[in-house]
């Protein structure tokens, strides 16, 4: 059985035994809406998507040309008996011996089975003749009914993220509407004296809040709706109001800073008067303190990750996106994981899980290789710009040196 949150104590976590006590904070989950086809772009399908209709719906023409019933003498010189355009199909069937001209997209008509295309035709007004006929294979140039999608079939499975391809798919079924997961509402805000929010003047030993914002871009990546709270000093008082309305207006509350140890005394009080909590050290760089909870009377779960602008944005890649697919009532995913080999020496630390932040790129032969992306010091914050993913070096890894293949996440910076 799994152990909750709260039944862990001090002991130092590992990445896994973190991931799976916090996916027990989320007992329910967002429920569904009906949205316009053309805004649900980046949501998550709530239901499978059966097709109602055969797509294409009538078995038509994949070439402009003609139409015509194919016969085994090959026969060059065909008479022309109408046409037959995309929207507008030929009336009845066409008599033995005749072709039809007929448009890309147009249905076959009745009594043809092969489409000739115009390159191979000398056309005339009432006939046309068919260039090295040897080359024509009955059947050819035709898409049959349902050959995309059979009606009845399940087109898109529930739980899809909706991208571009998707959404033409849906609209190529016939639905103006879509059912998909309601967006998880989360509720943000910083914590410190020292932070300060942009535009404003910056005190001496003051740092502008860079958290709150790439967490607003990492949970709208994710599909989430953002609830800024802001920033908030270091006071127990001024925290607890906060983690109340938050709590009251959301269906998960992150904070960042205030966890680490000289620090958590403030978040502690605060959340020990109005919910439960776990104060975390996770076998993790960067990102080892962290915060978990389920707070105020709608016991709504809460993570409060470290404060160092690199270890929110690792944490939140490990930790936060199972829970907010969790709360969307999908099961958790892994991280997407790929091989490559070291192109520096990579330094890490045995019974730590360590991020660092890499560049890869892909060789002619198709191999992928991956450096480090310099200075890896969990405040600095132009390693994760630099970088495009993040080279995992597991507890049973001292580090690696050049040549040896390592595991990387590769940052998917758009769903
Ligand atoms: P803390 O966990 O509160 O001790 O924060 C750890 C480090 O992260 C400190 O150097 C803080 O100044 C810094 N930090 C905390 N919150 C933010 C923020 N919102 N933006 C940028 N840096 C922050
Ligand atoms: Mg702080």
């Amino acid at each position: 059985m799994t152990l909750s949150c709260f039944e862990l104590g001090e002991t130092m976590l590992s990445v896994n035994e973190a991931m799976t006590a916090l996916m027990t904070l989320v007992t329910r989950t967002t429920g569904s809406e009906s949205v316009p086809l053309e805004k649900a772009h980046g949501r998550r399908l709530a239901a499978d998507v059966t097709a109602p209709i055969n797509v294409p719906q009538q078995t038509n023409a994949a070439m402009d040309g003609v139409a015509l019933a194919w016969p085994d003498t090959r026969d060059t010189r065909w008479s022309v008996a109408g046409e037959a355009f995309a929207g507008q199909a030929f009336a009845g069937p066409v008599p033995a011996g005749q072709c039809v001209r007929i448009t890309t997209g147009a249905p076959l008509p009745e009594g043809t089975d092969t489409v000739i295309m115009r390159e191979q035709l000398d056309e005339q007004a009432d006939h046309v003749t068919i260039n090295a006929p040897e080359r024509i294979k009955r059947g050819q140039h035709i898409r049959q009914a349902g050959e995309d999608i059979r009606a009845g079939s399940v087109a898109l499975a529930a739980g899809t993220r909706l991208d571009a391809a998707a959404m033409g798919l849906i609209a190529s079924l016939g639905y103006a509407e879509v059912s998909v997961t309601a967006r998880a509402r989360v509720a943000i805000f910083s914590t410190g004296n020292e932070v300060t929010a942009p535009g404003k003047a910056l005190p001496p030993s003051a740092i502008y809040d860079a958290n709150r914002f790439t967490l607003t871009g990492l949970l709208t990546e994710q599909g989430a709706e953002v609830i800024d709270i802001g920033i908030l000093p270091d006071d127990p008082n001024a925290i607890q109001q906060a983690l109340e309305d938050a709590a009251r207006q959301s269906d998960l509350v992150i904070t960042s800073g205030g966890v680490s140890v000289g620090q958590a005394d403030f978040t502690r009080q605060a959340l020990q008067s109005m919910g439960q909590l776990a104060f975390w050290r996770v076998a993790l760089r960067p990102g080892r303190p962290m915060a978990c909870g389920l707070i105020g009377e709608q016991q709504t779960p809460f993570v409060g990750l470290p404060g160092n602008p690199v270890a929110v944005m690792v944490t939140f890649s490990q930790f936060v996106v199972p829970l907010l697919r969790a709360l969307e009532g999908q099961a958790p995913s892994l991280p997407r994981r790929l091989t490559a080999i070291a192109e520096t020496a990579l330094k890490s630390r045995l019974a730590r899980t360590d991020f660092l932040r890499g560049v890869y790129r892909c060789d002619a032969q198709g191999v992928l290789h991956v450096r480090d992306t310099g200075a890896q010091g969990s405040g600095i914050l132009t390693s994760m710009v630099a970088a495009n993913c993040l080279i995992e070096l597991g507890d049973d890894q001292p580090g690696a040196q050049p040549g040896e293949a390592v595991c990387i996440q590769p940052l998917a910076r758009w769903p």
